[in-house]
């Protein structure tokens, strides 16, 4: 089996402009201010979640949001946000173990692990499809998670099912390029996690090694490969400062070896993958179009 990764598209997230891009110098209690206050939607931006064929195994990365984010009650009333600043749409055949199945993978025979590259809702509302698979994450920001922090900010850990339980990693293996740590998910070492802080803190990306060609699943940690180039951090961030450093690692990283970027809500990055395009750094002087 050749190194092969595959989107699954687990339906539509609509958030606003704010969300998308935060404004540069504002905090993170300014930009989610400002998140409130804007009146301009944008998207909508897929909700992606990974298929990473190994010849150790396969693995899926984020499992994105379900149909049951559409139902009265899923959502906590007492938090606006889930209900006021972002839209989701996900019908109950697009939930990824749906169309595992539909690619004739069985999630509890055929998944050597579910890596999640953090608890935002929108990466973890597909867990129920995976009671009996082994389930990764990141220990930095599982407990917050859990909490009511947590509970304001993006995660329904009281929507997780019952039984889970993650394997928490540390990164706490060699350093690769522009990042101080990572943590290997295969023997080879061609599959890695690495720290992308910022959106989070503990958000993970998962780094594949192909055949000539690395691929980069950034999670949240941009939401567009755009946004990644012209350095612009999110609305949502837990910290600017970390964000954007970690922008800069990923383009540091990009620019050492040709990598396909793959955020999980960038509607181009399918088509970036199946074209294999790189990642090529802003060429100084170039305009970069925001997106609509
Ligand atoms: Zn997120």
């Amino acid at each position: 089996m050749t190194i092969r990764v595959t989107p699954i598209q687990t339906g539509w997230a609509r958030m606003k402009a704010a969300q998308k891009c935060g404004q540069d110098g504002r905090g993170a209690f300014g930009r989610k201010l400002d998140i409130i206050r804007d009146t301009i939607w944008v998207g909508p931006f897929p909700i992606l979640a990974w298929l990473v064929e190994h010849p150790e195994g396969r693995f899926v990365v984020d499992t994105g949001d379900t149909a049951r984010n559409g139902t009265p009650g899923y959502l906590p009333w007492w938090n606006p946000f889930f209900r006021k600043m972002v839209q989701i749409k996900v019908a109950p055949v697009e939930e990824i173990g749906f169309q595992l199945h539909g690619m004739g993978i069985d999630p509890a025979r055929d998944i050597a692990a579910v890596v999640l590259t953090h608890y935002h809702h929108d990466h973890t509302g597909g867990l129920d499809h995976f009671p009996h698979t082994r389930v990764i994450g990141p220990r930095e920001g599982y407990q917050r998670a859990r909490s009511f922090a947590g509970k304001v900010s993006g995660c329904l850990p009281q929507r997780w099912p019952t039984w889970f339980r993650p394997e928490l990693v540390d990164l706490d293996g060699p350093a690769v390029g522009p990042f101080g740590r990572s943590h290997p998910l295969t023997r080879d070492g061609r599959v890695f996690l690495v720290p992308t802080p910022g959106h989070v803190a503990g958000h993970v990306a998962v780094v594949v090694r192909g055949e000539g060609v690395t691929y980069f699943l950034a999670g949240d940690a941009t939401y567009a490969q755009d946004d990644l180039r012209a350095g612009r951090v999110d609305g949502v961030t837990a910290d600017p400062a970390a964000s954007l450093a970690t922008l800069r690692a990923i383009a540091a990283f990009a620019a050492d070896e040709p990598t396909v970027i793959l955020p999980a809500h960038d509607p181009d990055g399918p088509r970036r993958l199946a074209a294999g395009e790189v990642f090529a750094p802003a060429r100084p002087g170039s305009c970069v179009p925001v997106p609509a």
